[in-house]
């Protein structure tokens, strides 16, 4: 893609006095999706606009030693009905006969004990249920009990009654445990902690068959694929999107006799600013912003105002801190057996972040044979984010070398953190359903805009993890959310008298998330 990037300094301001059908606004998987079925089905009449001077969003695989990390996505979560796991099998970016590496695990405390890996299964195994039963509220509609509003405080409830069962050593090693499993639940889900995440709406998030798989060349090369059919002229980076009038009036015929080469002008009533202060036209424009950016700036980017429901929604949502922190060695130091480090941390009353934010660290997993990465969710990842790489590295070889009780653990020759709360276009990293919020938030968070009843089509479309209402947080989500709104755009333009519902739906249910929620509900 460096010859985009090339391809915008040459870009003479004849192009801001350009007219597309479409602008889409980022170039995540969202976007380049949305783009990738409008070229595959002969639209080319659209450019996305994107912050940042490269593509993929909050995909993005950058070497580390001999190997490629993933900074943000690296799982294709479930196989069976994902259509990235379809893309990455067609196109041979995994291998199908060796993607299960063996897993082995070593459980150990502060003091250095090891957890017997009995017990761990055995607390796994309870854990498991006790999260399917926080799932039930949603898929059965049961009313969830009084005074229990989020998945923490219910997990909490069960636990309890579970370690009833146990005595002295037997309840705290059995705690040490849930505790880790709680803080890789609030990495798997985006939250602080779950007492943050809605209970009744927990069910929400479908979970596909198969198990995750992660791609060895780096999850860029998905992006790489779909981007590949794109004519290279269609994607301008380093275009931050500042407002988008969307509700233009009409040029006049005068207005465009004067100015011959805007002969669309007249039904490409969108305006988009952007900060190298060009200015786009477009009839509709696909908005892919993650929440986060959504969230801070909603108010100032939209001319009018969203519609009070769609603030409400974006208030409603929540967006978490997820940051990864990767560990490369100059060579193996770990057993070879062994493919995690389970961290079990003791419960502390200290309050000051400096000395407690590593505690939410709940494993050291082996990403290859020479890197380690550790997941960090909640305010401890955003405290991460203003530690320098040498301070990382000395907490996190002090936290190995106390667990593996092994002083001779060496400290890592790089370290690289996330930092994914910090940046200006992602502000966080991804959506979960908070106790204020609710499923409906996300489909009405995906609600198309009109910027006249009359029009066929909206003016305003919304993809983006944050607009599935039940791959949320996932790039299939915001694959399918991509295509959704390209399906919208290539339909033939119906009759233009052709009278719009309120809130109608940006889709046409092709996709295979119906099918998948259809099978759920069956
Ligand atoms: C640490 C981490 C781990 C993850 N792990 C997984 C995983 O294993 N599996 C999985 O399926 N998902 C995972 N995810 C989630 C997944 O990465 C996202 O759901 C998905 O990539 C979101 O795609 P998107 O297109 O909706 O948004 P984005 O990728 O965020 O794309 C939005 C684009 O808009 C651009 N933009 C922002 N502001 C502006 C502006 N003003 N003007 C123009 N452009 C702008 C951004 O630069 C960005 O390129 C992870 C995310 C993180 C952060």
């Amino acid at each position: 893609m460096a010859a985009v990037a090339e391809e915008n300094e040459t870009e003479t301001k004849i192009e801001s006095a350009c007219y597309y059908k479409a602008i889409i606004i980022g170039a995540g998987i969202a976007g380049i999706s949305a783009a990738h079925h409008l070229v595959k089905n002969g639209e080319t009449d659209f450019k996305i606009l994107e912050a940042r001077n490269r593509i993929g969003g909050r995909i993005v695989s950058i070497p580390l030693g001999e190997d490629q990390v993933d900074l943000g996505a690296s799982w294709i979560h479930g196989v069976l009905g994902n259509p990235i796991y379809e893309l990455a099998v067609s196109n041979r970016l995994i291998n199908l006969t060796n993607d299960q590496d063996p897993h082995a695990v070593v459980a150990t405390t502060e003091e250095g004990k090891r957890v017997p890996i009995s017990v761990v299964e055995e607390v796994y195994n309870a854990y498991f249920w006790f999260s399917k039963r926080c799932e039930e509220y949603f898929l059965l509609h049961l009313q969830t009990p009084p005074q229990i509003d989020s998945v923490g405080k219910h997990l909490e409830m069960d636990i309890a009654a579970y370690l009833q069962q146990y005595e002295g050593d037997d309840v705290v090693m059995r705690r040490k445990v849930f505790d880790h499993l709680l803080s890789r639940e609030t990495c798997i889900t985006g939250c602080h902690s779950m007492d943050e995440t809605s209970l009744s709406e927990f069910g929400s998030y479908t979970e596909l068959p198969g198990g995750n798989v992660r791609i060895p060349g780096g999850f860029s090369l998905v992006i790489d694929l779909l981007a590949d059919i794109l004519p290279k002229e269609c994607i301008r980076l380093q275009c931050e999107v500042k407002h988008i009038k969307w509700k233009m009036k009409k040029q006049n015929e005068s207005s465009k006799e004067s100015n011959p080469s805007c002969d669309g002008a007249a039904s490409n009533q969108i305006v988009i600013e952007c900060n190298d202060g060009t200015k786009w036209h477009a009839k509709h424009v696909i908005v892919t912003l993650p929440l986060g950016v959504l969230k801070a700036k909603a108010e100032e980017l939209f001319e009018p105002k969203l519609p009070e429901y769609k603030i409400e929604c974006l208030e409603n949502l929540s967006f978490g801190v997820v940051n990864k922190i990767y560990l490369e060695y100059d060579r193996p130091f770990l057993n070879a057996e062994i493919s995690e480090v389970i961290t079990l941390w003791a419960r502390t009353e200290e309050t000051d972040m400096s000395k407690i934010w590593f505690r939410k660290i709940y494993s050291f997993r082996r990403y290859t044979e020479n890197i380690l990465l550790a997941w960090i969710s909640g305010h401890e990842a955003e405290f991460l984010e203003t530690l320098s790489e040498e301070q990382v590295a000395t907490t996190c070889t002090d936290i190995l070398r106390k667990f593996l009780n092994d002083p001779y653990v060496p400290k890592p020759c790089k370290v690289v953190c996330t930092s994914w709360k910090s940046h200006p276009f992602s502000r966080g990293s991804y959506t979960y359903i908070g106790v204020k919020g609710s499923q409906r938030d996300i489909d009405l968070l995906a609600t198309p805009i009109y910027a006249d009843p009359y029009h066929s089509k909206p003016a305003l479309m919304f993809a983006g993890e944050a607009t599935h209402s039940s791959f949320y947080s996932t790039t299939h989500g915001a694959f399918l959310s991509g295509k959704k709104c390209a399906e919208l755009l290539l339909e033939p333009d119906s009759d233009s008298n052709h009278k719009h519902e309120k809130n109608q739906q940006c889709t046409t249910d092709k996709d295979m998330s119906s099918w998948i929620r259809g099978i759920d509900l069956s």
